[in-house]
């Protein structure tokens, strides 16, 4: 019985299965399937003009071939050109048919990379086919594929010349492609597989090439398309607006022991402005670490409280969301605002409690982790959800939030600076908001690169600082392959600080304490109670404390460029002169001591950001739980400026003018992945 193929030509189940590991499901799939690099085997070369570590193609006669034991198990083969040139080929790895294939005066061409061997110049596993004299050259460059065990280049190739066996209908028109400068999909895609003999092949691998371009562009496009769908159909849901009343939000700001800065009075005006809209707001507060978020997110919890809506304060960390609850709820208290907060460490009839507050509507805004409001129970009349750091949760969580129940507005918060082209597409269906300044009296921090060898010099440092009246963090390295490995460094570096700082009061901070122990070590480090205190990455988030303006972190080059910046936010909050001390050791390696070159020289989050990104392209610095988002295969954030500018304008009109040529667009490139009309 035949199975229903979603190829247009036979495919073997078990060959389905090794395509569908490659991510190709359709023969749409198999067109999108580029090369990653091209051999020239359009060229024949004598064997006596060879030369080491070139890669070139020959065209020769066997004149022996033996299994050969020394220094273990492999297949020789010497075979002699027309000119009479002698190259010896190897394979480690090989079948008996080998050895009858490689019949004396039998003719093939060899291809791969020339080795000074040991009698002489070699190949080792080259690549071969049978042809004499007369064979014909291909007069293309030859692909090389991505490809999975079991799946060889030969019958890739022979399934992408299936699949482009049909023409590749342009989606965008010529008015429009000329307009751009683009080049036609067609002749690109089909030049890409299969470039001529004369192509550039610099351009072709450096992927400058006008070719690489159009399906760059077609890649930015398409995302483009998916979230600013997304956008549309979300500005068509109806929600109750939030007005402003400037009861509460006045009041509050009125008792504040600062003012607002310019640019947090600007997002503040943004929000407050999208609240009243009638669609659900979706905007990012981005900050750099320090420059006052919390203070804006209040605002919008009151602006719906104020319209007698509730308010969700989500943090990533159960300490964080504590933090905020003990920050804010006082204030907010003497406004007559009512907040409760759900944690894990309560017990559960507290919990149950605080729930059904939130149920009645006898709370007005309630503060805990994401994790809890998920679980939990839910909002009489939720009018806006508030999510703290937003980029420890990712983009699935974005949407379970957006499913709960009524829809409220959500502001998402993050202190990771996303580059302006970072924001320009993964994050295209949100509005972005931008504080861009720090509140005044901030002291810079000063960082210092400290190798491990030195570390006696920085114990003396920690203790000036302390006895001096000052406080200070103590980061323990990351130990990502194992958490239990990583709690008894921790508790190690507690014990020897411990000792070797006899006259400071030194506590421990980690991930695997009960809720309410991490609470009393940092509310004893917030009153002072303790100097030194040493913590997993735990503090890495949100933790504020003024009178601690020296941190050091061991292993820093173990870290990543965001979280050495999040850490190292931690400090300068005050009016002492801040350090931050990273101490590393060496050999470093090369990532490495790029990150360090780069923390060390910059302060700017946004710059270090976009250093982060040119490190490690996009999808690490958007986490691996961002995965869900289809990543980029072709374009280049950094690259392709450029073309993502041209995508996101292109994107409003065709939607806006011809949704046809959209959704055509979008299906092409994401497929079954994604359609406009599945948010
Ligand atoms: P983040 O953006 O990292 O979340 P926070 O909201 O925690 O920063 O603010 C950091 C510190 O700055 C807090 O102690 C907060 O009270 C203080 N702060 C916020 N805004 C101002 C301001 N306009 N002037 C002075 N201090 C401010
Ligand atoms: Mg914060």
């Amino acid at each position: 019985m035949k199975t229903a193929s979603p190829f247009s030509f036979p495919v073997s189940p078990a060959l389905a299965a090794k395509l569908a590991k490659l991510g190709l499901a359709r023969d749409a799939d198999l067109v999108l399937h580029l090369p990653l690099r091209w051999e020239d085997e359009t060229r024949i070369t004598l064997i006596r003009d060879l030369l080491p570590a070139q890669t070139a193609q020959v065209q020769a006669t066997v004149r022996d071939a033996k299994v050969a034991y020394r220094p273990r198990r492999m297949l020789t083969v010497t075979v002699e050109d027309a000119a009479g040139g002698v190259l010896g080929i190897r394979f480690l790895h090989f079948y008996p048919s080998h050895l009858k294939l490689f019949q004396p005066g039998e003719s093939f061409r060899f291809s791969g990379e020339v080795r000074g061997g040991f009698l002489g110049l070699e190949m080792v596993h080259p690549r071969f086919v049978k042809a004499d004299d007369d064979t014909p050259l291909p007069t293309q460059l030859t692909p090389v594929y991505p490809t999975t065990a079991g799946l060889s280049q030969a019958a890739l190739r022979k399934l992408v010349t299936h699949a482009l066996a049909a023409p590749i209908p342009d989606t965008l028109p010529a008015e429009w492609r000329a307009e751009l400068g683009l080049a036609e999909l067609e002749s690109s895609i089909r030049l890409l597989h299969q470039p001529p003999q004369a192509s550039a092949l610099a351009e072709l691998e450096s992927r400058h090439h006008p070719a690489w371009r159009r399906l760059a562009f077609d890649e930015l496009l398409a995302q483009q398309l998916s979230l600013a769908s997304a956008r549309r159909q979300r500005n068509a849901r109806p929600t109750l607006p939030l007005p402003p009343r400037q009861r509460l939000t006045a009041a509050f700001i009125h008792a504040l022991p600062f003012e607002l800065t310019a640019a947090q009075e600007r997002a503040w005006q943004e929000i407050s402005r999208d609240l009243a809209q009638s669609h659900p707001m979706r905007r990012l507060l981005q900050g750099d670490v320090g420059s006052g978020k919390t203070v804006v997110a209040a605002l919008a919890c009151l602006q719906a409280i104020e319209n007698s809506f509730q308010a969700a304060f989500m943090a990533p960390t159960e300490i964080l969301a504590e933090q905020h609850y003990r920050k804010l709820a006082q204030p907010l208290a003497a406004l007559g605002v009512r907040c409760t907060w759900v944690s894990g460490s309560q017990r559960k009839a507290e919990r149950q409690a605080a729930w059904q507050a939130i149920a009645a509507g006898e709370a007005d805004l309630a503060f805990g982790t994401h994790a809890l409001f998920q679980e939990g129970g839910s909002f009489q009349r939720l009018g806006v959800a508030v999510v703290d750091e937003q980029h420890r949760f990712g983009v699935g969580q974005r949407l379970a939030l957006m499913q709960k129940g009524t829809e409220p507005h959500q502001l998402m918060m993050s202190a990771t600076p996303i580059p302006r082209t970072l924001a320009m597409s993964f994050f295209a269906d949100l509005d972005v908001s931008v504080i861009d300044e720090l509140p005044p009296g901030r002291t810079p921090v000063v960082t210092k690169l400290v190798s491990a060898a030195r570390r006696d010099d920085v114990l003396v440092r920690v203790r000036e600082a302390c006895l001096a009246g000052g406080q200070a963090y103590w980061v323990c390295p990351l130990i990502e392959e194992s958490e239990k490995l990583q709690l008894q460094t921790a508790q190690d570096t507690w014990a020897v600080l411990t000792e070797q700082l006899p006259d400071l009061r030194v506590g421990l901070v980690h991930g695997r304490l009960k809720p309410d122990e991490k609470q009393a070590v940092m509310a004893a480090f917030q009153a002072h109670e303790i100097d030194l205190l040493v913590a997993t990455t735990v503090i890495e988030v949100g933790v504020d404390v003024p009178n601690a303006a020296l941190m050091v972190i061991e292993h820093a080059e173990r870290m990543g460029l965001a979280q050495l910046h999040q850490l190292r936010g931690r400090v300068g909050r005050g009016s002492r002169e801040s350090a931050c001390v990273l101490l590393f050791e060496t050999p470093l390696s090369e990532l490495a001591r790029a990150r360090l070159k780069v923390i060390f020289e910059l302060s700017d989050g946004f710059e270090i950001a976009r250093q982060d990104l040119l490190l490690r392209g996009p999808g690490e610095l958007l986490g691996h739980r961002q995965s869900g988002l289809p990543m980029l295969r072709f374009a280049d954030l950094e690259r392709d400026v450029d073309l993502l500018e041209a995508a996101r304008n292109l994107a409003q009109r065709c939607l806006a003018q011809h949704p046809e040529i959209a959704a055509r667009h979008v299906e092409r490139w994401l497929g079954s992945r994604q359609s406009l009309s599945a948010t």
